[in-house]
């Protein structure tokens, strides 16, 4: 049976220059039965599929329908868990839950059954009448999961359900709701989950659907994952896996051509480059263990000499690449000559060099330059800020410039004043 069926999805955000391409022709099943991973890096649109299937947001052009009909607004057959947990503080545990059955004009006897059951499928019993500020991470998770769950949804969505916590706690709650599901007594149908984390995609998913980001979001391709649950990552099947799967998503496979009617973007810009996540001293580093290696590693070979998992990697060899310091093709990274003239520079010189390489970078580019501009070469964050907002998240719009600011302030371009939130030209002309 199927669920939800998505053709020829296309999404599109109003932008500076006219209309931003996020996703094209994304072609989509959703089955009973099925837990499906959507894997992608940060930017590739994941967000945004989902809450195309969520009904939260139109898609610009494609149809989706659940159970082979169309739906205007929200999708009846779904609810979401959100990464941010996303409770209200004045209300209790149970009240919480409550809300999601609001809209569904059941009794209070009723309400109050149904949130006590899904309080006690996933391990709240106990903290019915206590506020989200008294619980851990973990637990509050619970309470977004007790909340999506009370209404027992055909298509239970969730984005990034556990990126917000640590480790231990990550694991175990996914865990626990994965024997759940195993178990039959799961209340929903189907389960679509997005991360950006390879390892966590497939030991969840039955089927992992990997999307690329450039220059918009598409299927680069999906996997079916045939291991029983619970799943066993030091099986030689769990590693081949995740090591196809890393191929699919660092490698430039060839986009196709943009379908009928949207453009690629003609440049680069802050909106369209996203700056990874990475510090200078890590991308520093990565060079430099690069360097030690001839130039050139392998992937595998990488996450074993470092100890890393492969989803720490990807902001770091990103970074290089936007640089121009390393090359990717397939599982292959190598530095370029330039990357190896940074590495192998005294101090002062590979400065230059990453300040050269970094004023190349469109949102260091775009702050150098309107400091340039400023009458007395500072700007308020706010001013970057808002600029940004028009295609970024808020969360993202932090995460942008905190990376930037790292950039720009080792490759003195320009500084950031934490307590005035201003960025300043790190040499003001007189
Ligand atoms: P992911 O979840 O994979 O990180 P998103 O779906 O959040 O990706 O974002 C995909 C792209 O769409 C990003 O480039 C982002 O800047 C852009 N984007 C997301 N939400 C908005 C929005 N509300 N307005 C404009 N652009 C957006
Ligand atoms: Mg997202």
């Amino acid at each position: 049976m199927t669920l939800l069926t998505v053709t020829g999805l296309t999404k599109s955000y109003a932008g500076a220059d006219g209309e931003l391409p996020v996703l094209a022709g994304i072609d989509l099943d959703i089955h009973e039965g099925e837990i499906v991973a959507l894997l992608g890096k940060s930017g590739s649109g994941k967000s945004t599929l989902l809450r195309c299937l969520a009904g939260l947001i139109p898609p610009s052009s494609g149809t989706i329908t659940y159970r082979g009909r169309p739906f205007k607004g929200a999708n009846p057959g779904t609810t979401m868990v959100f990464q941010t947990f996303a409770l209200l503080p004045w209300l209790t545990v149970q009240q919480n839950v409550e809300v999601g059955l609001e809209t569904r004009g059941l009794p209070a006897a009723a309400r109050r059954e149904a949130a006590l059951t899904a309080i006690d499928l996933i391990g709240l019993d106990g903290f019915e009448s206590a506020y989200p500020k008294e619980l851990s991470g973990g637990m509050r998770q619970r309470v977004g999961f007790a909340r999506a769950l009370v209404v027992e949804p055909d298509i239970l969505l969730m984005d990034e359900p556990f990126s917000a916590l640590d480790v231990l706690t990550a694991e175990n709650l996914r865990g626990e709701l994965l024997e759940l599901w195993d178990s039959g007594t799961f209340p929903t149908k189907a389960i679509v989950v997005v991360t950006h984390n390879i390892e966590e995609a497939v030991l969840m998913a039955d089927r992992v659907i990997v999307l690329g980001g450039r220059p918009y979001g598409s299927i680069r391709a999906a996997y079916d994952i045939p291991l029983t649950r619970p799943r066993d990552r030091d099986v030689p099947e769990f590693s081949k896996l995740i090591d196809t799967i890393y191929r699919t998503m660092t490698g430039r496979a060839d986009t196709p051509h943009p379908p009928h009617g949207l453009r690629q973007p003609a440049k680069r810009t802050p909106a369209n480059t996203p700056l990874p996540a990475a510090s200078v001293d890590g991308l520093s580093g990565l060079a430099e263990i690069l360097q030690r290696h001839d130039g050139h590693l392998d992937f595998a070979e990488l996450t074993d000499e470092l100890s890393l998992e492969v989803d720490d990697l990807l902001p770091l060899t990103d970074a290089l690449e936007l640089l121009g310091f390393a090359a990717v093709k397939g599982s292959q990274i190598t530095l370029t000559d330039q990357g190896l003239a940074y590495s192998a520079a005294d101090v002062q010189t590979s400065k230059q060099i990453f300040a050269t390489a970094a004023i190349e970078v469109p949102l260091v580019h775009f702050i150098t330059t309107s400091l340039r501009n400023s009458v007395d070469g500072s700007l308020r964050a706010g001013f970057f800020r808002d600029v940004l907002a028009h295609h970024y998240t808020s969360e993202q719009v932090t995460q942008q410039l905190d990376a930037a600011t790292g950039w720009g302030r080792y490759a003195e371009l320009y500084t950031y004043d934490t307590r005035h939130e201003e960025y300043h030209l790190d040499t003001v002309p007189s």
